[in-house]
């Protein structure tokens, strides 16, 4: 009896530092999603859009500059000993750019924040914007979107150990923290005043926050939450249901209709060839939940 139960504590012992052994330098942590299990997209050679003076600037130059996040787990990632980007919403640049003609492994990522994406749009530093960028009727008057390509929504990210917050209704006398010229941020300003809010350029300075008890809770869309959560579970939760819809757009110069309907093209056209649901499953898959059913594309008039 005595002799089994050491054998087993010897297993243990055994099986623990091989564990241990893996998670250091074995195998070093995958930065970015598995290469080999991201779709291929063909580059249309023959796509021309000459109605579109962006497509037209970019077709000259040989490649789109699209603004991104850089610190948004399996979304927007930069990894910064390679500066290379990887994440669902890069996937997304990706497969529009291949549509449109011009080659993906040529696009330069430009790391924007969310309150600069409409000036970014509008003064032509950036030929389209993917990422986590929710189309809504008062963004629609300074830049245009395609899609939507994701469907998301407003989640709160506590510290494991919170038992307090369990949703909005508890956020009285709280300190929450957001991105500025968010639409999180902007909900709770109008619709929980009784919040303290603090207000960074990223979500990744706000998590930092929680982390060092500098605020008591993060706000902003559950796939943006969810992500961060995966990559430190015994440090951070997610908390209570969505309470909002944030449906995600690639943001376009306002009135560069040919450039938005070309882009809804190519995004319909990859939701049916599969590359989609690929690329999620390579990407924000990863974060734990399976891929929904794409949202339907919104092509509104032209404007
Ligand atoms: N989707 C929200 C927004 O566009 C929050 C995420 C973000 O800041 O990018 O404001």
């Amino acid at each position: 009896m005595a002799r089994t139960r050491r054998v087993l504590a010897a297993l243990t012992l055994l099986l623990a530092a091989g564990a241990a052994a893996c998670g250091k330098e074995g195998s070093p942590p995958v930065k970015g999603p598995q290469p080999e299990k991201l779709p291929h997209y063909q580059v249309d050679t023959a796509f021309r859009l000459d109605s579109s003076p962006t497509w037209r600037r970019a077709a000259k130059r040989g490649h789109f500059t699209v603004g991104a996040k850089e610190d948004q787990p399996y979304l927007g990632e930069k990894d910064p000993s390679s500066g290379l980007y990887s994440g669902f919403d890069i996937e997304i640049a990706r497969m529009i750019s291949a549509a449109l003609g011009l080659d993906p492994d040529r696009i330069v990522f430009r790391t924007i924040a969310s309150a600069n994406r409409e000036t970014a749009l509008q003064n032509g530093q950036i030929d389209y914007y993917v990422g986590t960028y929710t189309i809504n009727d008062n963004r629609k008057k300074l830049v245009g979107f395609a899609g939507p390509y994701y469907l998301a929504g407003q989640s709160l990210l506590v510290r494991a150990n919170e038992t307090d917050i369990k949703g909005p209704q508890d956020l009285a006398g709280k300190r929450i923290c957001s991105a500025a010229g968010s639409t999180p941020y902007q909900r709770i300003q109008q619709e929980y005043p009784r919040a303290v809010l603090v207000a960074y350029d990223t979500y990744s300075i706000c998590v930092d926050n929680l982390l060092t008890y500098q605020v008591d809770a993060v706000t902003t869309d559950d796939a943006i939450l969810i992500g961060y959560a995966a990559k430190a579970p015994d440090e951070l939760k997610v908390v209570g249901r969505p309470f909002s819809e944030e449906p995600y757009g690639i943001g376009v110069p306002r009135h560069d209709n040919a450039l938005r309907f070309a882009i809804d093209d190519a995004l319909e056209a990859n939701e049916r060839n599969g590359n989609w649901k690929k690329a999620y499953d390579a990407t924000l898959g990863l974060s734990g939940v399976p891929a929904p059913k794409p949202p339907p594309i919104d092509r509104y008039p032209a404007s």
